[in-house]
């Protein structure tokens, strides 16, 4: 009989790095540090009320008699592989906030599926192994971003994982939900979970993984009806994230099922005999910068250019000009563009508002994103870079941070928000608390390709994803791979499958 003791306890894990090989840059300890680091009850703090998985799993523990445990969260804005020391330091830190943890029922993880170190290219297979071995005989349960590049280790080392359903992700905090219902159940011996993997020979670009429309919706239709059959807990479409080159870059499913295993692999087939009959709906058509300029008169403002080669939440360096001299050399509308250049924002932070300066700004970090601009700009405003999201958003976060900014203009109508650090474009406040009003602009340009659209979707009737070059090209055949699996759409045909 219970009395005032809790009946489980359940601990929560997470971390969440996207990694894009093709950039030359690591990822530090430094750039996880100014991300979301937190442990124990600082993690309740900053996402229990978020729109993020760990609001959805507390949420539902807190209607059950649970100690919820939060050990550690760690999260850096999508970049270049995870260094040496800072996988080193990430493990450490991870270990020794488990051994330090009592004894847990049951744990619900959060990895994001795409992590890239120095010494692994499966680096969330390889944390979740570790904790694994620390928690042999307590279900792992938890939830991955669909973007991941699904392993067979970290299907192997858990019991079940479930992907958001939606790119913009605005579900994460429904799939957290979701997650830890299944870990009730599990720990009340309700269920008995098993889950497998089908890594499939298809890679979808970024620009084919909206989820709203065609070809993704189709497919997820599919899943949605294949997850209500008897027995299923749940069905999973991993899109992947093809600016890995690593062994498992590949969209593949997880099928979940109440101990199950024929089933799981039944419904695998099914979803693997649609996505190979319909693999070439995911290879999309490709607008150029200069296609982008002439459309742009033509349709109501403002125009969202999703800038696909600087996607800065596939971990590009947020400082890709291409669209920004283009929109400077046609000088007809009223444009607004974020661009990371801590150099300038140094260079003009002393000067007083209505200053007109020299700036160079833009294409430093490497030759891959466009040459800087030079222009005489006028400074508007000098502001903190700090503000907070309170909506469902992709990414799930509530504080952001882009560190000292400027907001200047340019003698052409381009408002240039120059920030310190790299800033997904992921929430609308980054202009609203700033003081601008979206609708008074003709183009927005957000560095990304699907994730910006529920922030800037409802404010602009127009958008077009522009083939940008750079370290997050939608044209994946531009990228040079050496470790990804063979045969892979679209690089080679599969018709033998
Ligand atoms: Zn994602």
């Amino acid at each position: 009989m219970l009395t005032n003791k809790k009946q489980w306890r359940i601990g929560i894990i997470g971390i969440y790095h996207e990694s894009n090989t093709f950039i030359d840059q690591r990822t530090s300890m430094a750039n996880f540090a100014e991300g979301h680091l937190f442990f124990g009850d600082a993690i309740l703090a900053e996402y229990e009320k978020a729109f993020h998985e760990i609001g959805g799993m507390v949420e539902v523990l807190r209607q059950h008699p649970v100690d919820i445990v939060p050990i550690m969260y760690a999260e850096a804005t999508p970049g270049g592989i995870i260094d040496l020391p800072t996988a080193e330091q990430l493990m450490h830190k991870l270990r020794v906030a488990v051994q330090e943890t009592e004894i847990l029922d049951g744990l619900l993880v959060s990895p994001h599926g795409a992590a890239v170190s120095e010494n692994s290219d499966d680096f969330d297979g390889m944390w979740l192994t570790m904790i694994r071995e620390l928690l042999p005989d307590i279900p792992i349960i938890g939830t991955l971003d669909p973007h991941a590049n699904v392993s067979e280790k970290m299907v192997e080392v858990t019991d079940a994982l479930i992907a958001y359903k939606t790119n913009p992700h605005i579900d994460q905090r429904a799939v957290g939900k979701q997650a830890a219902v299944l870990m009730i159940d599990t720990l009340a011996e309700k269920i008995k979970p098993v889950q497998r993997l089908l890594s499939s020979n298809v890679a979808i670009s970024i620009e084919q993984q909206y989820t709203a429309a065609s070809p993704c919706l189709e497919l997820y239709h599919l899943a949605e009806e294949l997850s209500r059959k008897a027995g299923v807990l749940s069905v999973s479409i991993n899109l992947g994230f093809p600016y890995a080159d690593v062994p498992d870059m590949a969209s593949s499913f997880i099928v979940v099922t109440d101990n199950d295993e024929p089933l799981a692999d039944k419904i695998l087939k099914e979803l693997q005999d649609y996505f190979v009959k319909n693999h070439r709906d995911f290879s999309g058509k490709k607008t150029s910068v200069g296609e982008a300029m002439e459309k742009i008169e033509g349709l109501d403002k403002p125009v969202l250019l999703l800038d696909m080669g600087d996607n800065v939440g596939g971990g590009s360096p947020g400082d890709g000009t291409f669209l920004l001299h283009a929109l400077e050399s046609k000088r007809s509308w009223k444009s607004f563009i974020c661009i990371c250049d801590p150099e300038v924002v140094k260079q003009i932070i002393e000067r007083s508002m209505w200053d007109h300066i020299s700036v160079i700004v833009g294409g430093k970090s490497d030759d891959k994103h466009g040459d800087p601009l030079t222009s005489m700009v006028k400074l508007i405003s000098i502001v903190d870079g700090k503000f907070t999201e309170s909506e469902a958003r992709h990414g799930g976060q509530v504080r952001y941070d882009m560190g000292k900014t400027a907001i200047v203009e340019t003698p052409n109508g381009t408002t240039i928000m120059i920030t310190s650090l790299r800033t997904v474009p992921f929430s609308l406040q980054q202009l609203l608390h700033f003081k601008l009003e979206p609708a008074a602009f003709d183009v927005i340009v957000a560095k990304g390709v699907q994730a910006p659209i529920a922030a800037y979707g409802p404010v602009c009737p127009s958008m077009i994803r522009v083939n940008t070059p750079g370290v997050t090209t939608a044209d994946i055949n531009r990228l040079t791979y050496e470790k990804r699996k063979k045969p892979l759409f679209p690089f080679e045909e599969i018709n033998q499958l």
